[in-house]
């Protein structure tokens, strides 16, 4: 069992700022800019290289969860990044498949 499914169970806390039947939006513990939030699927997905066409509505209901906290936390207007870390050479470091909203500041690119 990873750490977000616990986060799901209620088993320990965590910063929600969203949550519905399918996915629950939480503040990353370590937050890589001023606002830092992580979108999971309720459902237990390793990582996006497990999806199949069956997730098809979950993998869209997780870009419009973005979209919506984006505004709700105003970072919409000045922008933010989306991230899907996928296994080693992605830096993926929880088996549970997970979307970073990053915003609040001036984001570089490309990535390290
Ligand atoms: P990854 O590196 O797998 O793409 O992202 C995992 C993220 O989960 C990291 O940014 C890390 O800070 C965050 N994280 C790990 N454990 C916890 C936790 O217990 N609570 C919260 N809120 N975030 C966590």
């Amino acid at each position: 069992m990873t750490i977000f499914k616990k986060i799901i169970d209620k088993e320990i806390p965590a910063d929600i700022v969203y949550e519905d039947d399918i996915c629950l939006a939480f503040r990353d513990i370590t937050p890589q800019a001023p606002q830092h939030i992580l979108i999971i699927p309720k459902k237990e997905i390793s990582s996006l290289n497990k999806v199949t066409s069956e997730d098809k509505e979950l993998l869209g209901h997780m870009l419009l969860m973005a979209s919506e906290i984006a505004k709700k936390i105003n970072i919409s207007e000045d922008g933010y990044r989306l991230v899907i870390n996928t296994n080693s050479h992605g830096g993926q470091s929880v088996n549970h498949l997970h979307m970073h909203v990053i915003g609040g500041r001036q984001l570089s690119w490309p990535p390290g």
